[in-house]
């Protein structure tokens, strides 16, 4: 079912998990462990995130070659197996960092073929394509992503074909509270994310924040512009120390002092734990009563932290 209609038609507000493939060698079954847990909380939709491959240059038989490497097991794989084995709803990430429309277009009509509706439509922060690559045959920017599943949608592929048969995508695509890094000003990035929308996005996820006024504010923003689709709060669950310095640094989002302090009065990592988890249900029972559709978790697929803040929410 198409997230959308999840939405719609659930009674009360949702809550949706964001997992990572694992890295290659990682066992399925124990991501299907965690996973097994993640499910009691009946999830309407798991998104599974996509990963450029590294380009690194090695030496073969004394000429440097280019070599692309996957680190992470495959998203579209664990999206078809997930589905059949948990029959919960996946949401794989597609980046246009590292791809080709082509190779895109082929991904697309794999997930068509598997009966996957729901995609997540973005940029990726990855390698630019080589130079060998022309610009016509990549995605630029999300919106551009989402332009070209649009038109899969119309049954207009990059080949002409005749009678070509259309997909049927939902498509979501990210929404920056706090801004996106690279814009200039809040209001180009809003402006960007309206071409995202205006080219058929049909759902926003956020970026994780901690700081609910900015959420508020976004959400408002995001209003005055026109646009009408639902706005998912992503949340990350604090747990440790080291969460109050990477976080911010690598998702550019602050952590109010608030926060900052309540978790660092504690020095035993069990109370670290807790206070991190009391702070994010705080923070999540603050959205809910600020009417959110539903709650996204930054679950990077361990499950204990997660489960802990839905059962603080049910509590
Ligand atoms: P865009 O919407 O393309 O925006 C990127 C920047 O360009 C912004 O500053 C925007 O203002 C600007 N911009 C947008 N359109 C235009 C335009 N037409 N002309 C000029 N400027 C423009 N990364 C991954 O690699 N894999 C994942 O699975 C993944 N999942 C994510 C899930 C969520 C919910 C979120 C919030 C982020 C995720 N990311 C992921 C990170 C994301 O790829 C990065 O934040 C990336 O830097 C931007 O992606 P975007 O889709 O927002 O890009």
């Amino acid at each position: 079912m198409k997230v959308t209609d999840l939405i719609k038609n659930s009674s009360v507000p949702f809550t949706s998990i964001e997992i990572i493939p694992p890295r290659k060698g990682t066992s399925m079954e124990t991501l299907f462990a965690e996973l097994e847990v993640l499910m009691r909380y009946k999830p309407a939709f798991m998104s599974v995130t996509s990963h450029a491959h590294e380009r690194s240059v090695e030496e073969v038989d004394g000429k440097k070659v280019e070599r692309m490497k996957h680190k992470r097991l495959d998203t579209n794989a664990i999206c078809i197996a997930a589905q059949s084995r948990l029959g919960v709803e996946p949401t794989p990430h597609l980046i246009c960092r590292g791809f080709t429309k082509d190779e895109t277009e082929d991904v697309l009509l794999t997930l068509h073929f598997h009966g996957i509706e729901n995609v997540l439509a973005l940029r990726g922060d990855g390698p630019l394509a080589d130079a060998q690559t022309a610009a016509s045959f990549v995605n630029e920017h999300a919106s551009d992503l989402v332009e070209q599943i649009e038109r899969m949608n119309d049954g207009v592929y990059l080949d002409p074909v005749e009678r070509a048969e259309k997909t049927d995508f939902c498509i979501g695509v990210a929404g920056y509270p706090e801004k996106h890094f690279e814009a200039p000003d809040m209001e180009t990035d809003l402006a960007y994310l309206k071409k995202k929308v205006d080219a058929g996005a049909h759902f926003i996820i956020t970026q994780m924040f901690f700081d609910n006024e900015a959420f508020y504010r976004f959400r408002d923003d995001v209003a005055r512009l026109g646009i009408q689709v639902p706005v998912i709060p992503g949340i990350k669950p604090l747990y440790k120390k080291q969460h109050l310095e990477v976080l911010p640094r690598i998702f550019y989002t602050k952590i109010p002092q608030s926060v900052q302090d309540s978790i660092n009065r504690f020095d035993k990592e069990e109370d670290i734990h807790r206070a991190g988890i009391d702070s994010t249900i705080a923070q999540c029972k603050d959205l809910l009563a600020h009417g959110v559709p539903g709650i996204h978790f930054y679950s990077m697929s361990v499950a204990k932290p997660t489960s802990e803040v839905l059962n603080g929410l049910m509590a």
